[in-house]
């Protein structure tokens, strides 16, 4: 059932894009409010940025509704999944996760000598979360569910989840990654972040890459048990790879509620529009997203259709799975995503 991703050339020797739309990044930010902190910042360059980012901790503890001592910092939330995999799986084990999934903690953990359980998404493109249980055996040292689910931007029922990690937490931990989570029209209010003050073991990922806008300037961090996370800072300090104008940017991101609902609806708006111009394609088969990219099936070899794409200045990813080829397509501007269609008819046409 293992599901394939085409690899689009390396960013280095992509040809400059006129519709960028490969990383799920949010074009509009950052947004003004960390950017302006980021700027006033930026000559306090000198200094380790320790006090400020304890500062940082206190706000999205706040935030979270959880203790100081519950957050972990690192410089994006692949930082965390991926040292997670190091520290959790050094010693062997498998990892039981949807398939497909987000591959970057996966990946990490097979590098270290862990062998991967994927369990197929069911019809409704959400987890299968029964037959993820049932794969659990012995060796099993993490779940890993990552809901919203990329690539498919497919949403898993709160409650079941929630019932789900309950559960499952008291025999093997759960990592949550809910970088997409914001895109919700409930925004964040249906985290599994609750659950690590009922004293479960589950570890939520969260980024500011995504609705804030702020891919590049790398800030993420995961909530978990205080004993989970000690585990994690024996080998990292977490905060040590985040600059000191990034911290800064992150607490004026966390107070522009503005930019968040902009960004939450204009990328709501795309996402209607490439429903409505799949539909005239003939596309109907795309799946619903809760998230700020689309998967839809093509009728055309994954490798062939990114290098036509790309010719025509449009990146977006390619994948197999279920016997099918897929794109999928990150909301860039309402004018990149009409660019993308127009390649998109002529690729298929
Ligand atoms: N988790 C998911 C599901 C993602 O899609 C991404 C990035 O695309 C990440 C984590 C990592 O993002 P970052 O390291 O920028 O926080």
């Amino acid at each position: 059932p293992f599901f394939k991703e085409y690899l689009p050339k390396p960013e280095a020797v992509l040809p400059e894009l006129a519709a960028k739309l490969n990383a799920n990044e949010n074009p509009y930010g950052p947004s003004p409010m960390a950017l302006e902190a980021f700027k006033d910042s930026a000559s306090g360059g000198n200094r380790y940025a320790w006090k400020e980012l304890f500062q940082l901790v206190d706000k999205i503890a706040d935030f979270e509704g959880v203790e100081s001592k519950n957050i972990m910092m690192g410089p994006g939330s692949s930082d965390l999944l991926e040292k997670t995999a190091m520290v959790l799986f050094m010693n062997g084990g498998n990892v039981v996760s949807a398939d497909p999934a987000y591959m970057s903690l996966i990946r990490v953990a097979e590098s270290v000598g862990a062998s991967w359980k994927p369990v197929p998404l069911k019809d409704d493109w959400s987890h299968d979360l029964k037959a993820m249980e049932e794969a659990i055996d012995d060796q099993t040292k993490l779940v890993y569910i990552c809901n919203p689910n990329n690539p498919t931007g497919s949403l898993t029922d709160h409650k079941e989840l929630v019932d789900f990690c309950s559960r499952v937490s008291e025999k093997v931990p759960v990592f949550v990654d809910e970088a997409y989570l914001w895109f919700l029209d409930e925004g964040a209010k249906k985290s599994m972040v609750s659950l690590v003050n009922e004293g479960k073991d589950v570890i939520i990922a969260r980024t500011f890459s995504k609705i804030h806008g702020m891919a590049g300037l790398r800030i993420g961090y995961i909530v978990a048990l205080e004993e989970t996370l000690g585990r994690l800072q024996k080998i990292t300090r977490g905060g040590m790879g985040i600059t000191l104008p990034s911290v800064y940017a992150a607490m004026a991101a966390m107070d522009d509620t503005e930019f968040i609902d902009k960004s939450r609806t204009l990328n709501a708006d795309c996402r209607e529009y490439v429903y409505q111009s799949l539909k005239k394609m003939g596309i109907t088969s795309y799946v619903p997203s809760s998230t700020s990219f689309i998967i839809f099936p093509i009728e055309m070899e994954g490798r062939a259709f990114l290098e036509q794409m790309t010719k025509l200045k449009v990146g977006v990813r390619a994948f197999q799975f279920m016997d099918q080829n897929w794109c999928r397509v990150s909301m860039g501007t309402m004018d990149e995503m009409k660019t993308f269609t127009a390649a998109l008819n002529k690729v298929l046409a």
